[in-house]
């Protein structure tokens, strides 16, 4: 039996964004059956679940790119990162904030393996750093994926800086995932942590260049605080409030 869902509950939590009629049609014709082969649960409120089926064999992998998750008959997707997918394409990985305020978060906390799901993609998203270069990666507990599918664990998680609510509870999380040498700093409402983190991602020259991602409010006020830069990447992956952007 898994322990409760982090707050809110699950009759408390936001009915969040549904499709309607035609998007509803449009997902039905795009939408693909895989099945769970295996959950893994990290330190903290992460969650690996491993995909297979021809969606998953059929699909070009590739680092930083999403792909739409759909967990019941509303069609209602969530946006992920793939990782880990296999040398042979016959399996795929997506690693689950569980922030415990909707449909995904609850739905990872509480799956099997065999339990089945839709999935739509992969598709482009973000350019996230190689591994071994000077680039940055900026994002919080959603981006861990990223840093992965972009193979930053070879280089120990160095090229990354996350925000985090829980800082010690992060950096067990990213031990577990190999990417010990991350930068983790500590989220504020205020956002004043950002002043810390600005430095950081200083090093990232216009040459070099930084990805930024995660919440939106955070990557909003470090691209004001920085300039408008070609080197820079932007993607927000939430937005308080909001639900499931794409
Ligand atoms: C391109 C892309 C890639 C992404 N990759 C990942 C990934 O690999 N791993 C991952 O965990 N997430 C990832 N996300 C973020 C994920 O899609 C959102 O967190 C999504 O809202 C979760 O769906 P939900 O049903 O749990 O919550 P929703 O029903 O969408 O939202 C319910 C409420 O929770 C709030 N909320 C949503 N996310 C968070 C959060 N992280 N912390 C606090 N509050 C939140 C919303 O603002 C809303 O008020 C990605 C998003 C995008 C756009």
């Amino acid at each position: 039996m898994n322990a409760p869902l982090p707050a809110p509950a699950r009759e408390n939590r936001p009915e969040g964004r549904r499709p309607g009629l035609i998007e509803r049609g449009l997902i039905r014709k795009m939408m693909q059956p895989a099945h769970v082969t295996r959950v893994e649960r990290l330190p903290g409120p992460f969650v690996i679940v491993d995909l297979a089926g021809p969606a998953v064999e059929g699909a070009h992998w590739g680092p930083g790119q999403r792909a739409s998750l759909i967990f019941d008959q509303s069609l209602a997707g969530r946006t992920y990162t793939p990782f880990g997918w296999s040398r042979r394409a016959d399996g795929v990985r997506f690693l689950f904030h569980i922030h415990g305020k909707g449909l995904a978060s609850e739905w990872a906390w509480e799956v099997g393996k065999g339990a089945t799901c839709g999935l739509v993609g992969p598709a482009a998203s973000i350019d996230p750093p190689a591994a071994g270069t000077a680039r940055l990666l900026f994002g919080d507990e959603t981006s861990i994926a990223t840093a992965l599918s972009a193979g930053l664990d070879e280089t120990r998680g160095r090229q990354c800086v996350f925000e985090a609510d829980d800082v010690s509870g992060l950096r067990q999380t990213l031990a577990a995932v190999g990417l010990q040498d991350a930068h983790v700093i500590a989220r504020r409402a205020d956002m004043a942590h950002l002043a810390e983190v600005q430095p950081l991602l200083a090093r990232a020259g216009a040459e070099d260049g930084l990805a930024l991602t995660g919440n939106a409010r955070s990557i909003q006020r470090l691209h004001r605080m920085r300039g408008p830069s070609f080197a820079v990447r932007t993607k927000a992956y939430w937005s308080q409030g909001k639900s499931g952007l794409t």
